[in-house]
């Protein structure tokens, strides 16, 4: 991984004199690239998939995946609102919340779609609902996340109704007069087959107890592979077995399952870099390291910082300077006042430094890091040392830079405030 993915010199130095740094470059032909693939995701009786929005939630973003034909996974209301403003029909839309709102109601009656997450949904939902149809996301008791925190399912898990639950799930869906038409499942899956086997298996079961039921919903959760070392999905690969069982299901059963499924990390990560300059380079000696600030940090990526994720960072130096630089070992940390804020944390170990062999970054220089577009614009410590939000910026499939969210004024940080 020694060349950039999508962006060109041109593009950078573009970048700096139009649009300043730090600023996240969305790549169009990547976006759609990642949507036809999974729309070529192995089904047995139809397939739809749709967004996990709230991996990048941008309206230019939606636009594209709307454009191509997705629909959308929301996880608050705030975000099926945010559908519907960017052009989204409300029937495309699925809500699966931590958080169920008073007045979802208004949009059930617009044709948003509902997956019930606990009983206290179903109740919370029931009470109003009566012969509407709804979906229930259950947890089937097995998880597969890459670390702890990004683990969905299972007992460690809050996501969905609880395994165990399911006849009280039934019992209440029955005295509330709600009909049951999709099952969900979500647990982060992964790229191993046999998980995906096992937790489409677990997951027509939970279809069996339900006759009503049309369609089933396996989340997201597809790992891309941001280092050389770490493990892609196949969705060809996982998706096999899964049609087999849908196969299966249906000439046991006679019901002829939709599949639906919604990544949000597939369909992102590899689709948008951070382009940032290293503002200040220090060192703590010869025991110590040679650190690179840059203009960004936490403020944009949280995930090293929350999960010692790794993404691939690039120092490019700037323009009329030397371009070779020797390549020594550098930690490369964000601008807040705050020792978290780290882009090189040890894999898994947030709190662990690990240095990274990078060209010997100079102050002044560029620094791009890849495989940001999913949960880092969106999951950033916003505002955090009141630093700005940064610039988003598309990169169309003709080469052109559009922006499509400007970068945050300083008025904006401080509007709400109100001194009594
Ligand atoms: C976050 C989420 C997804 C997407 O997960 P990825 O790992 O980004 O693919 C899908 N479904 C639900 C319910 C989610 O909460």
């Amino acid at each position: 991984m020694d060349k950039l993915r999508f962006l060109t010199p041109e593009n950078l130095d573009q970048i700096r004199i139009d649009f300043g740094t730090p600023t996240f470059v969305y790549d169009e032909d990547t976006l759609r690239a990642n949507a036809r693939a999974v729309k070529n995701f192995p089904n047995a009786f139809g397939l739809f998939p749709r967004y996990a929005m709230k991996s990048a939630p941008t309206a230019a973003i939606l636009r594209i995946f709307n454009n191509e034909g997705l629909g959308i996974d929301a996880s608050s209301e705030f975000e099926v609102e945010r559908a519907v403003r960017s052009g989204y029909g409300t029937e495309s839309i699925s809500m699966s919340t931590q958080e169920f709102p008073e007045n979802f109601r208004f949009w059930v009656q617009d044709g948003v779609k509902v997956n019930l997450c606990s009983l206290n949904q179903i109740h919370k939902f029931g009470i109003w609902g009566g012969g509407e149809s709804v979906g229930l996301r259950f947890n089937p008791g097995m998880g597969s996340g890459g670390t702890n925190r990004t683990n969905v399912g299972g007992p460690a898990s809050s996501f969905g109704i609880w395994k165990d639950d399911l006849e009280e799930a039934k019992s209440l869906c029955k005295n509330y007069n709600l009909k049951v038409d999709r099952i969900h499942t979500h647990i982060g899956s992964g790229s191993d087959p046999l998980v995906w086997q096992k937790v489409a298996g677990m997951s027509l079961d939970l279809v069996r107890a339900f006759p009503t039921v049309k369609s089933l919903n396996l989340g997201g959760g597809y790992k891309v592979a941001r280092m050389a070392d770490e493990q892609a999905t196949d969705l060809q690969e996982i998706g096999e077995p899964v049609k087999k069982l849908f196969e299966d299901f249906a000439e046991e059963t006679g019901r002829k399952l939709k599949l639906e499924i919604e990544p949000g990390t597939f369909l992102l990560a590899h689709a948008c870099s951070l382009v940032t300059t290293i503002q200040d380079v220090t060192s703590t000696g010869k025991e110590g390291y040679r650190f690179l600030k840059l203009n960004a940090g936490m403020t944009e990526i949280l995930r090293p910082s929350l999960y010692g994720a790794q993404h691939p960072i690039f120092v490019i130096p700037e323009e009329g300077q030397s371009k070779f630089r020797d390549e020594v070992e550098q930690v490369v940390v964000g601008h807040c006042c705050e020792s978290g804020d780290l882009l090189t944390p040890a894999p898994n170990e947030p709190e662990s430094l690990s240095p990274r062999m990078l060209p010997r970054g100079e102050i002044g220089d560029s620094c791009v890091i890849e495989g940001v577009g999913a949960y880092c614009s969106s999951m950033s410590a916003k505002n955090y040392n009141s630093f700005p939000e940064a610039a988003e910026v598309l990169k169309k499939s003709d080469g052109s830079l559009s922006l499509i969210r400007k970068r945050q004024t300083f008025e904006q940080i401080i509007e709400n405030e109100v001194v009594p």
